[in-house]
């Protein structure tokens, strides 16, 4: 198989212009699962085969992308886009913000953010939402004072603390939007005069909000963007150099700023497929398209979670995330037939965070909305089997 399709690749090369070899690689042998992998996650099926193909091939130049000068004319001209089309997407473009393509994950921003927003005596003020808000937390107190406004920890995380009051006189406000483990996530942001930063790692371009209300956001991209090994971060310019701190090189988002996302060499790849998963979300209509589709899946999930007896949600109802559903069975025992159901229907990466056991639907941007009816079958499906072993 691979070598037909190789010597055809290798034929192609050599005929560029003859029909029958310009190829799309074909997947059709491979038998697809239901992703719900809380990330790396499921990516669009065509990001996958351009990826592929620019492997190979990377815009016809005969090159891998993976070969290529992140300096090349074509490198930069992905890295334009992907920048360009993130604040288009986000509805930021000309409002004075940047994009930055970054490496070291979203847990490196933990520590990017106070060393480039807090003053040498300032402070910075949390709320502390989830596994990764406490991350961050953890960062910023060994840059000065930190307050947690609010915190949902002593009821593991299962909802979004409300009613808090930020301090007037914080160098920011930092909150996790969407808490991928414990599946909540903030419906209404504050308004503030202080910078607002939001860690928006696993609902990015998700759903409708308006972006303009934040001064720094920033995702990893392998929960709903790309694959892993780039953070994406935009900040509205005009917050920065404000610290009287000396900053690292590499952790200065001035001088990646002015480098144009290219201080150093950049994640090439990843770069290149976030890109295409952002091309199909335009494509597609933008995120007020997605939005809709994202809440089909997840009322479809929710609904099936509340009706059914045998399982309960996780996370309080007001608060639960589109993205991320976190569900546990009423009673233990039927974990193994429902677990042999699920994996039958060919779902992969169901089960839940080990802090909040039990089940996590992860339902980002690319898994159809033909996965969620899938796995709500095998829920109904469970309660006929039960109800069968009962009597
Ligand atoms: C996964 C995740 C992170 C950590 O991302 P890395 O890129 O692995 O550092 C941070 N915040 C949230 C909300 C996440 O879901």
């Amino acid at each position: 198989m691979i070598d037909i399709w190789y010597i055809k690749f290798s034929l192609r090369y050599v005929f560029p212009n003859f029909a029958p070899l310009n190829f799309r690689i074909q997947h059709t042998h491979i038998m697809k699962k239901h992703n719900y992998s809380a990330g790396p996650c499921i990516l669009p099926q065509e990001v996958f085969e351009k990826s592929a193909e620019a492997i190979l091939n990377f815009n016809n130049s005969g090159l891998s992308i993976l070969e290529i000068s992140h300096r090349s004319k074509d490198f930069v001209a992905v890295m334009d886009e992907a920048r360009a089309l993130a604040l288009d997407l986000l509805g930021l473009t000309g409002k004075g913000y940047q994009a930055l393509f970054l490496h070291g994950g979203a847990s490196l921003e933990f520590l990017m953010i106070p060393y480039n927003l807090m003053k040498k005596d300032g402070k910075a003020a949390y709320l502390d939402s989830g596994t990764w808000a406490s991350s961050a937390i953890k960062e910023a107190v060994s840059f000065g004072e930190t307050v947690v406004v609010a915190s949902s920890k002593s009821e593991n995380y299962n909802h979004i603390p409300k009613g808090y009051v930020v301090p007037a006189d914080a160098d920011y406000f930092h909150c996790t939007s969407n808490n991928t483990i414990f599946g909540t996530q903030i419906k209404d942001f504050p308004s503030l005069d202080i910078p607002v930063v939001c860690d928006m790692s696993s609902d990015i371009f998700s759903r409708v909000l308006d972006f303009s209300k934040f001064d720094l956001i920033y995702a990893g991209a392998q929960k709903n963007m790309g694959p892993a090994g780039t953070t994406l971060v935009v900040i509205k310019e005009e917050i920065l150099g404000k610290t009287g701190r000396t900053i690292p090189s590499m952790l200065d988002y001035e001088k990646h700023i002015k480098a144009e996302s290219m201080y150093n060499t950049p994640a090439v790849f990843p770069v290149y497929a976030s890109l295409l998963t952002l091309q199909w979300l335009k494509k597609l209509g933008g995120i007020a398209a997605i939005e809709k589709i994202n809440n089909a899946k997840a009322s479809l999930l929710y609904a099936e979670i509340d009706r059914n007896p045998l399982f309960r949600g996780a996370a309080k109802v007001e608060d639960r995330s589109i993205m991320n559903a976190t569900f546990l069975l009423e009673n233990e025992a039927h974990a193994p037939i429902f677990d042999t159901l699920w994996k039958e229907a060919g779902i992969s990466g169901l089960p839940g965070h080990r802090s909040v056991g039990g089940y996590r639907a992860s339902m980002y941007n690319a898994l159809p909305l033909e996965s969620v009816e899938v796995l709500v079958d095998v829920m109904k499906d469970l309660e006929i089997k039960v109800s069968e072993m009962k009597f």
